[in-house]
């Protein structure tokens, strides 16, 4: 974890906010300097998702055995049983292509990276424009359960109140326009 040119970009939002949108667009159109931090989790895999492109999935035994081999840059239990972690290995790689990582990642765990690399790190907090579109965005996806549902707004909007600790405040109201500029933020910190 010691290359001196590669950066950290963490994009961190409640559920809900279109953060995953956003990461996707950056990755696209800036291909050739950013790349994504594939976490690992222990969550069970979602319709579409693949392994090593969305998550690592591991079990929950394989991830205890990393965080013990301290193989984590930062983990978390974001919801019960659930671990989630970015492991140092992927920081690496990353870096090792000669581009920096981008982070989607949650409020906590966004945090955490910027605490352990202050001046490598861009943290980016991505907001939707209220609660209720939050609720509805979240509703949309219509892959979670009410129950599950519930758990996610409940977070989201404990969530909220850590947004000023972010180096920059992201309002999600046009997609276009929140793309726009989460390039030119990235732009002024990575030239
Ligand atoms: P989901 O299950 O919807 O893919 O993700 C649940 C939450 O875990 C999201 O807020 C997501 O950003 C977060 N998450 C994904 N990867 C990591 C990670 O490596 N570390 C932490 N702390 N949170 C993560």
């Amino acid at each position: 974890m010691e290359n001196k040119k590669g950066k950290l970009i963490v994009f961190s939002a409640p559920s809900g906010s279109g953060k995953t949108t956003i990461v996707h667009h950056l990755l696209e159109v800036k291909k050739e300097v950013l790349d994504f931090s594939v976490s690992a989790t222990s969550r069970e895999r979602r319709g579409t998702e693949i392994d090593g492109k969305d998550y690592h999935f591991l079990s929950p035994e394989e991830f205890k055995k990393h965080i013990e081999a301290d193989d984590f840059v930062e983990w978390e239990e974001v919801y019960k049983d659930n671990f989630y972690g970015t492991l140092k290995s992927e920081v690496e790689r990353i870096w090792s292509e000669g581009k920096h990582a981008i982070f989607d990642i949650d409020v906590i765990g966004g945090l955490k990276i910027k605490e352990k690399f202050p001046e490598k790190t861009l943290a980016v907090f991505v907001k939707a424009p209220s609660l209720e579109i939050m609720e509805k965005r979240l509703r949309g996806r219509d892959t979670e359960s009410e129950e599950k549902i519930q758990v996610r707004l409940a977070k989201a909007e404990r969530e909220l109140s850590f947004a000023g600790k972010f180096d920059y405040i992201l309002v999600n109201d046009n997609l276009s326009k929140a793309q726009k500029e989460a390039e030119d933020v990235i732009d002024q910190f990575i030239s």
